[in-house]
């Protein structure tokens, strides 16, 4: 499987450099590259034959290329192509900078929906493939592969064609007696039918068997993690007294049941002899840093240290400035023993730090010497706190924030800073429930769900852009009462550049219009972390009051003064993405808005952005998306350092992943774990790479 793709016929080193901009390096990368999708050209019609309501393929000659700007921010880019029985427009929406892409005389294929309109035949954003000279157009079911510029789907569909043309199997993986039960084809059948599908069945056949093969991977990887990790011993604390009590009494508000549950949880962990691996899961404004807090104070009452990680050093910040108000007392007691007055009650004194990329070096160095001595009892920071130089005297407790911004890795890498240290991770993403007992397999996962009291929901709508003037005049309106605003760009899916071209007008267009009296500022992906964090800072201190974004908006950041969230071409984003956005803004007391500006009019976007309008439960949220959009697509896991399932669909292959998981179990039950290990060590490596390092490499 580790073959040279030099070994298939017709491909020599310029194909092999081509596919490996697909990420495609050897034979199984190539066998695992799965089409994105698929088309039916058993039957090309030609123009004059196209069935108006129908889907279909058809080719012609491209005769005329026009865009047209009916208004601002609308391009439509007009490819009319035809063949001797007649013609039909080609319909991209917002696409305008590929006009160059196609030429007169071209040949395409072009596949979708067939409409009627304006007096001519029209496919609104067909699949469009270009054709080389004398090419013909495939027939049959014919895979559709995702792309980048320069590869072309035949170098693909030729490679892959090619090797299954000169091989006759492939090596099983799954434990026989599994396949078996489940009535498996052979591998080599199944990935044969998933790249050239004779039948729908059998399609379907073949994408469950290897879904499932792909599923009991990674739960074998996970259960294999747990069982290594159960077989350590954690600091065992002791059962919460004084501090803690003390910490409740004094907070200004009463924990929500899931609040208090979640802490019960955590401490039930902390006090075992296992270290704690807990998630620590609720949706934006829920109130997770509190219970992070909790678990602090409960770690230094027993002696020991804690470090709490964010991902940006703004939200380090705002973490180390919240956790200050709220443990004050005993800060104020390290005060008192500062300026040399005998501590007046029993309330022990606190030592807190904040570390990271931009603190100064003398304070760096003498916060390293705090962590190693013990001075210091609490840390917050960014990645500074996985350097090196950072050495505690004794760390019993990591919190990671915002999980799905760290690599596994990274988690791994300052846990080891202290021994089994306990671990915590923080996270918004919502996923749900039935899910993320099986994705973070290593973790037990708590889960807030009840907002504190008070919260008025976010009042959403989905608007086109005729009510752009009728937005600024509400925009201005928010901010003279003193209220910010977040303006987010559409997303443009091909390109950065095009996304910041975006912002930039709009940055300007909004600047123009306010700039004399709230200051406006711009954040885009293009920055570096400090332009991009001092922009941030400028919006968080209310010097600016209006911040136009590409999708860059911190995760986490906390402006209570925010409470309008515009999202322009919203529906391009995920709704979970959308649903993280909104959070932004109703984390103070004051009514908030989230406007979803769009001009889509396909039913899909409109049935999406309806159900923002309809619900604030990121869990609803997550769900929909999931169901709308697969789960590549949530928001967050890519990044997640999480394994990237190719095949499965978390949502809608559950019962298949509960399948697996119980097989997996059973497997490991049966086999052991050296043997277990050995066995898919070299599998799990190559899937899911860094994500199970701390099995593979230990
Ligand atoms: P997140 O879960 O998004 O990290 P935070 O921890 O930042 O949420 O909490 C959001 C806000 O809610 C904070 O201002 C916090 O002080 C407040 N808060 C947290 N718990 C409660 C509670 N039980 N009652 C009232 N307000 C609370
Ligand atoms: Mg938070």
């Amino acid at each position: 499987m580790e073959e040279s793709l030099l070994t298939i016929k017709g491909v020599g080193p310029s194909r092999v450099k081509q596919l490996n901009k697909l990420g495609i390096t050897d034979i199984s990368s190539l066998l695992t590259y799965f089409p994105r999708t698929y088309e039916d050209r058993s039957a090309t019609y030609c123009i004059g034959a196209l069935k108006q309501g129908a889907v279909g393929a058809t080719e012609g000659t491209v005769l005329h290329i026009q865009e047209k700007k009916p208004r601002r921010g609308l391009s439509i880019l007009e490819i009319t192509i035809g063949d001797t029985t007649g013609r039909l427009k080609v319909v991209l929406f917002n696409q305008g900078y590929k006009k160059n892409f196609y030429k007169v005389g071209q040949r395409l294929h072009v596949y979708g929906k067939v409409e009627f309109a304006y007096g001519s035949l029209q496919m609104n954003s067909p699949h469009i493939e270009m054709l080389r000279e004398g090419q013909m157009a495939e027939a049959g079911i014919v895979p559709v592969y995702p792309l980048v510029e320069g590869v072309s789907q035949f170098v693909v569909r030729q490679a892959i064609t090619n090797w299954f043309a000169s091989h006759d199997s492939l090596p099983e993986l799954l434990p026989a007696h599994v396949s078996q039960e489940q009535n498996f084809m052979s591998r080599y059948e199944a990935f044969k039918e998933m790249h050239s599908p004779l039948t729908v069945e059998r399609y379907e056949m073949a994408r469950k068997q290897l879904a499932y093969e792909e599923l009991f991977i990674m739960q074998a990887g996970l259960l294999l993690l747990r069982a290594r990790e159960q077989d350590e011993e954690g600091v065992k604390m002791q059962p919460s007294g004084n501090l803690v009590h003390d910490f409740l009494e004094q907070l200004p508000f009463q924990l929500t049941g899931d609040q208090s549950k979640a802490f019960q949880e955590i401490a039930t962990d902390m006090e075992s002899e296992r270290p704690m691996r807990r998630l620590l899961q609720g949706d934006v404004g829920s109130g997770k840093t509190v219970v992070g807090a909790l678990a602090l104070i409960k770690v230094v009452e027993n002696g020991y240290q804690g470090a709490l990680m964010a991902p940006t050093e703004i939200l380090a910040q705002q973490h180390y400035e919240s956790l200050q108000e709220l443990m004050k007392p005993w800060l104020q007691a390290v005060a008192a023993e500062a300026i040399g007055k005998e501590e007046t009650s029993t309330i022990p004194a606190l030592k807190m730090a904040l570390l990271t990329g931009s603190t100064k070096t003398a304070e760096r160095q003498a916060i390293y010497e705090g962590l190693a001595t013990g001075a210091i009892d609490i840390v917050i920071g960014t990645h500074a706190l996985i350097q090196e130089a950072v050495q505690f005297k004794k760390l019993a407790l990591v919190i990671v924030d915002e999980q799905h911004r760290f690599g596994v890795e990274q988690r791994a890498t300052l846990q080891r800073k202290g021994t089994n240290s306990h671990m915590l991770v923080m996270t918004a993403t919502p996923i749900p429930r039935t899910m993320t007992l099986s994705i973070y397999g290593d973790l037990e996962v708590s889960l807030i769900k009840e907002m504190p009291p008070g919260r008025k929901p976010v009042l959403t709508y989905a608007v086109n852009s005729t009510y752009k003037e009728r937005l600024y005049v509400f925009f201005e309106k928010e901010m003279a009462a003193g209220h910010q605003v977040y303006v987010v760009c559409p997303l443009v899916e091909e390109s950065e550049k095009l996304d910041l071209v975006a912002a930039e007008q709009l940055y300007e267009e909004l600047a123009e219009k306010y700039n004399r009296k709230f200051g406006v500022g711009l954040v885009h992906g293009r920055m570096s972390a400090s332009d991009k964090e001092a922009v941030m800072e400028d919006f968080y201190k209310g010097r600016t009051k209006l911040l136009v974004s590409t999708t860059v908006i911190e995760v986490g950041v906390n402006v209570p003064n925010a409470t309008i969230m515009c999202v322009e071409g919203a529906e391009r984003f995920g709704l979970s993405q959308l649903h993280q956005l909104r959070g932004r803004v109703g984390r103070g007391n004051t009514q908030s808005y989230c406007i979803l500006v769009s001009d889509s009019r396909s039913e899909d976007s409109r049935q999406r952005l309806q159900v923002m309008t309809e619900t604030q439960d990121g869990f609803i949220v997550a769900e929909q998306d999931l169901l709308l959009r697969g789960s590549g697509q949530l928001f967050g896991l890519a990044q997640s350092g999480l394994p990237d399932l190719r095949l499965a669909n978390i949502l809608k292959d559950i019962d298949l992943l509960v399948a697996a998981r119980q097989d997996a179990k059973r497997w490991l039950g049966q086999v052991g774990f050296d043997k277990g290990i050995s066995q898919m060590k070299p599998e799990l490596k190559r899937r899911f790479g860094e994500s199970f390092q701390r099995i593979i490499y230990s």
